[in-house]
C-alpha cells in the first residue's frame, strides 16, 4: 500500500503546493482522501482520475474540499468519458453541505460524484482496502481514518485534530502515520485546542509504535528543522515532511 501527497500543507494557498489531499493505492483500488485548494493538479499527475474507486471526506473545511468542484467538472466535461459515478463519501451529518453546495454550484449535478455519508461505528471496505474511523477533536467534527490491507501494511490519517483526541487505540502498530503539526508552539489548553504541535504529532506516533511519520496540514511559514526537531522528541523513527507527490509505501508487515 502507497501514500502519494497530494499537497500537504495547512491554510488555503501555499506557494508552489496544495493543502490537504492525499491519494492512497493498492492493488488497482485508489482512495483520494481531502482534496484541498490545489491538489487536484497533484492528483491528476498520479493517477487516471476516471479510475477513482471512492473520495472521503475527513471533514468539510473549504482547505480539505475545495477542490471537489473541479473534481467534478473534469469528470463530467473532459472528453474522455468516466466509466462509472464516484461515491463522494463525506461525514456523518455533512451530506446537506455538500448537496447545499452542489445545488447552488451551476453545472454540479450528481452524474460524476455521489454523495453519500459514511458509517465510521463500522470498517468500510472500498477494492482491497479496509477504511476505520476514529472521532478527532476539532472545531468542526473531524474523522482520522486507518486503511490497511492484508499483507500490504497500514497507513494513518489524522485529519485536522487537537491533542486530547484518542487516537492511539487506531493508529497502534501504524505503518505510516500522516498526522497534522500545524503548530510549533500552542498557546491554547490542549483539552480544547482543534490541532496539534509537531512535537504532539511525534507524541503520538511514538506512542502508536509508528513505522514512519509524515508531518502534514504544516505551515509554509512553519521552519522545516524546527518541525523536524520537535517532533523527533517523542518519535524516534523516520520523519518526512509533507510535500506535493512524496511517495511512502507502507512497511508489509504492518497491516
Ligand atoms: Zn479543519
Ligand atoms: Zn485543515
Amino acid at each position: 500500500m502507497r501514500v502519494t501527497v497530494l499537497g500537504g500543507f495547512a491554510g488555503l494557498a501555499s506557494t508552489g503546493a496544495g493543502a490537504s489531499g492525499y491519494l492512497v493505492q493498492h492493488a488497482g483500488t485508489s482512495i483520494v482522501v481531502d482534496l484541498g485548494p490545489g491538489t487536484l493538479a497533484e492528483l491528476r499527475r498520479q493517477v487516471d482520475i476516471r479510475s477513482l474507486d471512492a473520495i472521503i471526506v475527513s471533514h468539510g473545511h473549504l482547505d480539505h474540499v475545495s477542490d471537489l468542484p473541479g473534481l467534478h467538472h473534469v469528470l463530467r466535461f473532459s472528453p474522455t468519458p468516466m466509466p462509472r459515478r464516484v461515491p463522494l463519501l463525506v461525514p456523518p451529518g455533512a451530506a446537506r453541505q455538500f448537496v447545499l453546495w452542489r445545488d447552488a454550484m451551476p453545472g454540479w449535478d450528481d452524474e460524476a460524484l455521489a454523495i453519500a455519508e459514511y458509517d465510521p461505528s463500522v470498517e468500510s471496505t472500498v477494492g482491497g482496502i479496509t477504511v476505520r474511523f476514529a472521532p478527532t477533536v476539532h472545531p468542526l467534527q473531524a474523522w482520522a481514518t486507518r486503511f490497511s490491507a492484508p499483507g500490504a501494511g497500514s497507513i494513518g490519517y489524522t485529519a485536522d485534530t487537537g491533542p486530547s483526541a484518542d487516537l492511539v487505540p487506531l493508529f497502534q502498530g501504524i505503518g505510516v502515520l500522516i498526522a497534522e503539526a500545524t503548530l510549533i508552539e500552542a498557546d491554547e489548553p490542549a483539552e480544547t485546542r482543534g490541532h496539534l504541535t509537531a512535537a504532539e504529532a511525534g507524541s503520538l506516533a511514538g506512542r502508536a509504535r509508528a513505522s514512519t511519520l509524515i508531518l502534514c496540514h504544516r505551515w509554509e511559514e512553519s521552519d522545516e528543522s524546527t518541525l523536524l526537531a520537535e517532533a523527533s522528541i517523542g518519535f524516534a523513527g523516520p520523519i518526512l515532511l509533507s510535500a506535493p507527490g512524496l511517495k511512502v509505501d507502507a512497511d508489509q508487515s504492518r497491516a
